[in-house]
């Protein structure tokens, strides 16, 4: 129970089983259900999450309510001086919160320290952002518009949606939940967070915020069972969700509520005769392994022009070869997958590349829920694994003949979330970067979230909205209008 064993956010925990957090408060479910979550890598079960209620859902959101109104007439200036302590508590517990991670997701020592820090950022920049952006308003004069006098001035400023429902994903459950209660908090809304019940110990992040009473809550509980009355709740008025599929289903069922959609990729790496072979390599590597693959933005598929691909395999496996497999704490750069039905969901796909031909040009090896990295060369569009999504340390080659076969595989896929392409020409480089379908083009780098100000979004099945700190400040707000009528203008001054 590593933040438990800290002592610093000891009040998280009841016996076993972790709290939720509501009113300003760690409370225990009424329900006395619980719901286990197991360690990545020593497939035991690490500690339980409270199922809470739809009674505990209902009182959430009505206090939530209550607190949003006192909360929008808060000083913006003193909004962000929240924020900002907030962002520095999260640097200075960066130590228990990572090593949170480590254990809840398996995710490599450095790497968590890393998305605490960039989070403890990202939180400080959204207040700066938000001073700047809520701070500014419009004025329009009615004459502008034909058929009009200036008679009439309309002054229209943002005003916040709310209660917003943030619904985040395992793969970077800190800095993905603060992505959303930052924006929301700076532009006067309440926050209910529904985290992924698999990395709830990293959540005394709340512990950060604990001057917001009753303004943000945490609602635990599968999201299978809870997730419907959260997502269809009528005291919701905007949904911010990441993740797969789910997002799509939730997105059917929402009501009339602004929606932030940010799921699922299969970002493409089109790679072009003309390529600097050493750095495609290195990216492919950093871009498809990082994480052992665990990230929405990793290089799902390389479509490479047939003339280089003996070249960029072969380098690609060398560095493959020294890789560092094993359990987190040791910093190793490919760890266990997060649960063993991703595990299992990767091999089918393995499987099935197998089936149909693909040469493997490593051994396929797992244990428990650990994936060796696997290069998957000759891949035809017949396999699975040209379209699917493993989230696993699995990358499939394409070979191609030019980059319109590379667009055309790339823009097929029902995913559009990012791509890259390495050519040392430029205009080339551009003219595809239009062609492709994708939310986001890197040009000779693998695709990347961040810096988390940059506009970052999904098209198709990807998504819907865009985010970045910014995006995510304004979809978290709606424009109000006060209109000015003066009288007649008939009526003048003299
Ligand atoms: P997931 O299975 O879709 O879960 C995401 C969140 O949704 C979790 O908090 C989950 O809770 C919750 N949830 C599950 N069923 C729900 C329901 N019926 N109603 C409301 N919430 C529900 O995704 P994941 O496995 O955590 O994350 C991996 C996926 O996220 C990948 O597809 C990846 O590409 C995508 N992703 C996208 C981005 C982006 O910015 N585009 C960033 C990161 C990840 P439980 O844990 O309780 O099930």
């Amino acid at each position: 129970m590593a933040l438990a064993g800290t002592g610093v956010f000891s009040e998280i925990i009841d016996g076993e089983v972790y709290r939720y957090y509501a009113d300003g408060e760690w409370r225990s479910s009424a329900s006395g259900k619980s719901v286990a979550i197991v360690n990545p890598t020593t497939r035991q079960t690490q500690y339980r999450v409270q199922a809470c209620t739809q009674e505990e859902v209902n009182k959430v959101m009505e206090a939530a309510k209550v607190a949003q109104k006192a909360w929008a007439r808060t000083p913006l200036w003193k909004r962000a001086e929240l924020l900002h302590k907030a962002a520095a508590i999260l640097k200075e517990h960066k130590a228990p919160i990572a090593e949170c991670l480590v254990k809840e997701i398996a995710k490599p020592a450095k790497d968590a320290v890393t998305e605490v820090v960039r989070s403890g950022d990202l939180v400080s920049y959204t207040a700066e952002e938000g001073v700047r952006i809520l701070g500014e308003g419009k004025l329009l004069v009615s004459d502008s518009f034909p058929g009009n006098e200036r008679n009439k001035y309309c002054l229209s400023s943002k005003i916040p949606l709310g209660v917003v429902l943030a619904i985040p994903p395992f793969n970077y459950p800190v800095n993905l939940a603060v992505s959303k209660i930052g924006p929301a908090l700076i532009a006067g809304n309440a926050l209910v967070l529904k985290p992924p019940t698999q990395v709830y110990d990293s959540f005394g992040i709340f512990n950060s915020f604990t001057e917001c009473e009753g303004l943000i809550s945490c609602v635990t509980g599968k999201g299978s069972e809870i997730g419907d009355f959260l997502t269809m709740h009528p005291g919701v008025n905007c949904i911010s969700f990441t993740g797969g599929d789910t997002g799509i289903a939730i997105s059917k069922k929402a009501g009339m509520v602004p929606l932030q959609m940010e799921l699922g990729g299969k970002d493409a790496c089109i790679v072009l005769e003309d390529a600097d072979l050493d750095l495609v390599a290195a990216n492919i590597v950093k871009g498809a392994f990082s994480y052992s693959g665990q990230r929405c933005t990793a290089v799902k598929v390389v479509l490479i022009m047939e003339s280089v691909a003996d070249a960029v395999v072969q380098k690609v496996n060398a560095k493959l070869a020294k890789l560092k497999v094993g359990p987190p704490e040791d910093n190793s750069d490919i760890t266990p997958v997060v649960t063993e039905s991703s595990a299992n969901f990767i091999e089918g796909l393995v499987m099935d590349a197998k089936e149909k031909g693909a040469t493997f040009c490593q051994e396929y090896r797992r244990e428990g829920n650990l994936i060796w990295p696997l290069l998957l060369d000759h891949v035809r569009p017949d396999m699975r694994i040209a379209w699917e999504e493993p989230f696993g340390p699995v990358l499939p080659v394409i070979r191609i003949n030019s980059a319109e076969e590379g667009i055309h595989h790339c823009n097929a896929s029902n995913f559009g979330l990012q791509g890259c392409i390495f050519t040392r020409d430029i205009n080339k480089a551009i003219l595809i970067s239009d062609a492709m379908e994708t939310g986001t083009v890197q040009i000779n780098y693998a695709p990347a979230r961040g810096p988390d100000h940059f506009p970052f979004q999904g098209l198709k099945d990807s998504g819907i909205g865009s985010q970045g700190i910014t995006n995510s400040i304004n979809m978290m707000t709606k424009v109000k209008s006060t209109v000015i009528n003066l009288p007649s203008p008939s009526y003048t001054m003299g």
